[in-house]
């Protein structure tokens, strides 16, 4: 079982950089399972001629136990990575307009990236390290978890209640200030602290 949720405006800054309300309780959505691939260093194609497409870096959580009430993150969860979590800007504002469901905008092939997993080693361990995109050797974004509004804790009950987490369920837990534009050629490199989980070459393809 896989299901893909992604939190949106878990830290502050982003929801501001995009004038968005800061949330009062976790805000998620979905990706298909056919969005997911793997950082190894391969070439991934991402749709063109859609307005903007951006990159938003997350910490991924992998979960390895079936959810239920009472259970600490340190529990559920097994496995970490960063992640990014693809997204047609434009479409996604036009989206918001007209009060359509974001899956044209978040939910395409190849939209949710994922490095190399590493054991989960606890969420207060987790806040002591950042984590940072590169874009062509440029940091573009660097975050940590200590920022989010909503904790993992949080956002694991949150989901578990609501909608349900098991074994093999990936959460995207939003993506700190710093978001901005891929384009076709640009390589993408993804640190946890000094570590490098992932990298993928971006070609844009389509109109
Ligand atoms: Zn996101």
């Amino acid at each position: 079982m896989t299901n893909i949720y992604c939190v949106g405006r878990n830290y502050a800054l982003h929801a501001k950089e995009l004038q968005n309300d800061i949330p009062t309780a976790p805000f998620l959505f979905l990706k298909p399972t056919h969005a997911l691939v793997c950082g190894d260093d391969r070439e991934i194609v991402l749709p063109g001629g859609k307005g903007d497409l951006h990159y938003e870096a997350e910490l991924v959580i992998h979960i390895g136990k079936e959810y239920e009430k009472g259970m600490t993150v340190d529990e559920v969860v097994d496995q970490m990575t960063i992640g990014i979590d693809f997204t047609l800007r434009d479409v996604q504002t036009e989206c918001k307009k007209q009060g359509k469901p974001w899956l044209q905008a978040k939910g395409f092939k190849n939209s949710a990236l994922v490095g190399s997993f590493i054991p989960f080693p606890g969420e207060e361990e987790c806040k002591k390290t950042f984590f940072s995109l590169e874009k062509n050797d440029q940091t573009v974004q660097n975050g940590c978890i200590k920022n989010m509004i909503f904790t993992l804790q949080e956002i694991i009950d949150f989901t578990g209640l609501h909608y349900g987490i098991g074994r093999g369920d990936l959460i995207f837990t939003g993506t700190p200030e710093g978001v901005g534009a891929v384009q076709n050629g640009d390589t993408l490199r993804l640190f946890w602290g000094d570590q490098e989980l992932g990298s993928s070459h971006v070609r844009v393809k389509g109109k």
